[in-house]
């Protein structure tokens, strides 16, 4: 091949490069400056570094959103520092109850589990509920008695969640309650997600909690219901975090992908007033992260920070804690 035609082929190859991305979070809340120990704050990037190559590598082999947002969904509900999988807060009884849904764009299959207590990766077990039932959402006993009919469901035992930083967490939540200072912000930390677009301009969304510290009554906040801590549609993909009441009731993560469909704003503008405008309205806090078809990032947030790592469709790639970065 002569030197132009080898260059133009190059040339076109690049243009016609899929523009792929993937966006990921753990958690927003109370987390400022000088509150993370230099070594924990490096701990905590490589993983989030870690679950962004998962993603990277299902992405870059062609491979589906779904399996890219479970890819690095699954990294870090194996990590100790969020608030998913292992590492997930501790509930009133000193238990863990682990929820986590999924949602596929250009489909809109959906799958969510909610209560489960030994299944180490729930957002598996929300795929197989979306593959291999006939409903989106399970809860609880039946959620662990569909996980026994599913043989690549790994199972643990209930302490295998448990963490000291988390254990002290619930220590120091019950001193507070005791002396009746709600402290609701301290109370969560560390909600994962993705949301990711694959080369075929496919988006889907993925989301795993252990929800609030000294949770009672089988409470389930926002992570597992569709349309609130969770949403894809063909042209947008959205992870939430934060006080799940308030994204319940305002269906934040449907809301946001609507305000997209029907008024055609941009999916800044769209996140921004939503998790930034009527969340903290209504006195809730939190964040998102969203992505829509052509590849257009947020991640609005109202938290002192959020963990949260991209890597958009020119190729750049980033990790970030705080407000201010
Ligand atoms: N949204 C989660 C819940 O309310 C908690 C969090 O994101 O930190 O269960």
């Amino acid at each position: 091949m002569s030197l132009s035609l080898a260059l133009a082929a190059s040339v076109s190859a690049f243009a016609e490069a899929p523009r792929t991305a993937l966006v990921i979070h753990g958690g927003a809340g109370v987390i400022e400056r000088g509150s993370l120990s230099a070594e924990d704050e490096r701990a905590i990037r490589a993983d989030l570094g870690r679950a962004l190559d998962a993603g990277q590598a299902v992405l870059n082999e062609g491979g589906a959103a779904l399996d890219a947002a479970m890819a690095a969904v699954e990294v870090l509900e194996d990590s100790p520092w969020f608030n998913a999988g292992k590492g997930a807060v501790f509930n009133a009884e000193g238990g863990h109850e682990l929820d986590a849904s999924l949602m596929e764009g250009h489909t809109r299959r959906a799958g969510a589990v909610a209560g489960v207590r030994t299944v180490r990766h729930p957002i598996r077990l929300a795929r197989a509920v979306m593959e291999h039932s006939p409903h989106v959402m399970l809860v609880g006993e039946g959620a662990e008695a569909f996980a026994d009919t599913r043989p690549e469901i790994e199972r643990v035992r209930p302490d295998w969640f448990d963490t000291e930083r988390r254990r002290k967490q619930l220590q120091d939540a019950r001193e507070r309650a005791a002396r009746q200072q709600a402290g609701r912000r301290q109370y969560r930390w560390g909600t994962v997600g993705a949301v990711a677009l694959d080369a075929q301009g496919h988006l889907a969304a993925a989301t795993s909690t252990g929800g609030m510290t000294l949770k009672r009554w089988g409470r389930v906040g926002d992570s597992p219901v569709i349309g609130a801590g969770t949403w894809a549609d063909a042209g947008c993909a959205l992870s939430a975090t934060g006080w799940g009441e308030y994204f319940i009731r305002l269906a934040v993560a449907h809301e946001v992908c609507a305000r997209v469909r029907l008024r055609g704003e941009p999916l800044a503008l769209a996140a921004e007033a939503v998790v930034n405008g009527e969340v903290p309205a209504l006195g809730g806090d939190g964040g998102a992260i969203a992505l829509d078809a052509r590849g257009n990032i947020a991640m609005p947030f109202n938290t002192p920070g959020m963990y949260r790592a991209w890597i958009a469709p020119d190729g750049s790639r980033g990790v970030a804690i705080y407000a201010d970065e």
